[in-house]
């Protein structure tokens, strides 16, 4: 599949050859036994059960997208420069193919094609995958220097789904709260202000011009009265559940 193996890094070229989702043969027993890890530092894929050993060791999370080995676009780049290389999406990551997949029909028109297998692309991409860039790379550079990169912390990405939801959930719920009560108690004090002016236009007209001064304050004082009694109402109440 790869030109030549010379100039490959063992631990890419076991990567990029070796058969991932496959059932643990150590632990044929167990559930969930499909090995979708590569450990970086002893070169071989494991299943979860196989995992402990290796928790200190560089570990790669291999998905599949389309009955074919994936990896995350975040965790390859670590590893390998994959410029022009084509993503994908899945369950919102983004993701690269680590091989070339086989095509059912091999026709060249007009567009853009991978530049190693002929795969039909969308536009910016030359390569359709890790091992077709690599294979280009080889044939035309005859090397990866330059294209590896240095890394020696890549841990699996497990806790980071967990981490993400009560996150996502909490502070819209903290916000709503905050906003629910300075709003509402806004409200009230609007209504309140244009009830008494009300009350206030209908008293001038009935007792009128000589009754408008002395009406006038004991129609504001209620007003600070009222809205201090709310602020108090609601400020020894802070302990109430938000409404859902
Ligand atoms: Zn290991
Ligand atoms: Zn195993
Ligand atoms: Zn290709």
């Amino acid at each position: 599949m790869l030109v030549s193996s010379s100039h490959i890094p063992y631990w890419l070229q076991v990567l990029l050859t070796e058969k991932f989702y496959n059932a643990c043969i150590i632990h044929e027993e167990a559930k969930k036994n499909e090995k979708n890890v590569y450990c970086l530092d002893c070169c071989i894929s494991l299943c979860p059960h196989c995992l402990p050993p290796h928790r200190s060791h560089r570990l790669l999370q291999i998905r599949r997208y389309v009955y074919h080995d994936v990896i995350r676009l975040d965790d390859a780049g670590k590893l390998f420069d994959c410029t022009a290389v084509q993503s994908y999406t899945t369950n919102s990551a983004k993701v690269v193919f680590l091989n070339q997949r086989p095509q059912t029909r091999n026709f060249r028109g007009s567009g853009n094609f991978c530049s190693t297998c002929d795969r039909s692309l969308q536009d910016p991409y030359q390569y359709c995958s890790l091992s077709c860039k690599i294979n280009y790379l080889l044939r035309t550079t005859g090397g990866l220097s330059g294209y590896l990169y240095e890394c020696n912390y890549l841990p699996l990405p497990d806790s980071d789904d967990g981490l993400m939801t009560p996150d996502s959930v909490l502070e819209p719920a903290g916000s709503n709260r905050t906003s629910s009560g300075s709003g509402g108690f806004g409200g009230v004090d609007c209504r309140t202000l244009a009830c008494t002016a009300t009350t206030e236009i209908v008293r001038k007209k009935r007792s009128g011009g000589s009754a408008y001064r002395p009406a006038c304050r004991p129609a504001c004082s209620p007003v600070s009265e009222i809205s201090a009694s709310l602020m108090n109402r609601r400020k020894g109440t802070p302990q109430r559940a938000p409404l859902y």
